[in-house]
């Protein structure tokens, strides 16, 4: 089976172990450079991107986190994908909390590459620009706000490595598998 590694210093990590074990992967815990080793894809669960970024410092692991999200299939979720923005592994830029302080989380049903993905968005940020060789893959309009253009919410890097995905939602609250089981193909 797969080994599949998820970043576990923060954040929203037992339901993404829950869809990599549905899913009939092992779920590793990702919390020193070492948890690294001998990985077959790489989960960044969201949480709160600045405890994540200053623990990932005090912790000596963002350099070679870094160079795992550029080797191997990799996801980012929320908070996950602002780590992918800031480490480099992915070319775009991020607003934080773009949907306002207000709208704590919603459920949308986005869609994805040819289809649909049902997520959910709480205190999302948005992509604010897509560099060369990122595809944007979802957009959403947030309903309280229908005169806004749509929002990038989901981008995807075909990399060295394989796939980077990263999206502002969170998929592994609906029960969604579709985005982990393209991470694991
Ligand atoms: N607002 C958080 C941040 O900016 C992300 C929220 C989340 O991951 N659900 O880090």
């Amino acid at each position: 089976s797969r080994r599949v590694g998820i970043l576990a210093l923060q954040g929203g990590v037992v339901e993404h172990a829950r869809m990599v074990e549905e899913l009939r992967s092992e779920a590793v815990p990702v919390r020193r450079a070492g948890d690294l080793a001998r990985l077959d894809a790489l989960i960044l669960p969201g949480g709160e991107s600045t405890a994540l970024l200053r623990l990932l410092a005090a912790f000596d692991l963002t350099r070679a986190l870094a160079d795992t999200a550029r080797a191997v299939p990799t996801l980012g979720t929320c908070a996950g994908l602002i780590l992918l923005a800031r480490l480099g592994a992915l070319d775009v830029d991020v607003e934080r909390n773009a949907f306002g302080p207000q709208v704590d989380s919603a459920e949308a049903v986005l869609p994805w590459r040819g289809g649909r993905v049902r997520a959910a968005l709480i205190r999302a940020p948005r992509i604010t620009r897509v560099g060369e060789g990122v595809e944007a893959l979802s957009t959403w309009t947030d309903p309280r706000r229908p005169d806004e253009d749509p929002s990038v919410v989901g981008v995807e890097r075909i990399g060295a490595g394989g796939r980077i995905i990263g999206v502002a939602f969170h998929p592994e609250l609906t029960g969604d598998t579709t985005i982990h089981r393209e991470l694991l193909a």
